[in-house]
């Protein structure tokens, strides 16, 4: 556990001083906002879907750290998924950060995603952590407008 908590922390202070894919898309398929009013978390999500694939994926946005980093490294993974994969991913992350057990298959399936388990010791950020991942679910269900953790 210890290694995956430095792992967490690394992750965090990097994608947080520099988050990946952010800023605006122009010509964007799906675009949403994601509010976490807990914590005043705000982003808006923008993708490009073609066919069945998440062809480019960006992100702009403030709030903490947490959700900056989460927000940042889901961006890195989504790329070249196809919707499908995406959905799961989202099922995966929130049952990582949510169920009471560590489960070994999914956080072999997250890869370094798996590194945000460590916000489970802090039920308060678990919405920070996947503000991007229900933001992400809302635009591939069709959502044209804000989703709200609240
Ligand atoms: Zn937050």
């Amino acid at each position: 556990m210890m290694e995956l908590g430095s792992l967490y922390q690394e992750l965090i202070l990097d994608h947080n001083a520099a988050p990946r894919n952010f800023g605006k898309m122009e010509q964007a398929t799906h675009c949403v906002e994601g509010v976490n009013p807990l914590c005043g978390d705000n982003l808006v999500l923008y993708l490009r879907v073609k066919g069945d694939v998440i062809e480019d994926v960006r992100f702009q946005g403030s709030g903490c750290a947490i959700s900056q980093a989460s927000t940042s490294l889901m961006t890195t993974a989504l790329k070249g998924k196809t919707v499908a994969e995406a959905t799961q991913m989202f099922e995966a992350f929130r049952d990582l950060v949510t169920a009471e057990t560590s489960d070994a298959e999914l956080a072999t399936k997250l890869g370094k995603l798996a590194a945000f388990e460590g916000v489970k010791q802090f039920p308060s950020r678990v919405k920070c952590a996947t503000l991007g991942w229900h933001t992400l679910k809302a635009a591939l269900d069709g959502e044209r407008d804000m989703v709200s953790t609240e």
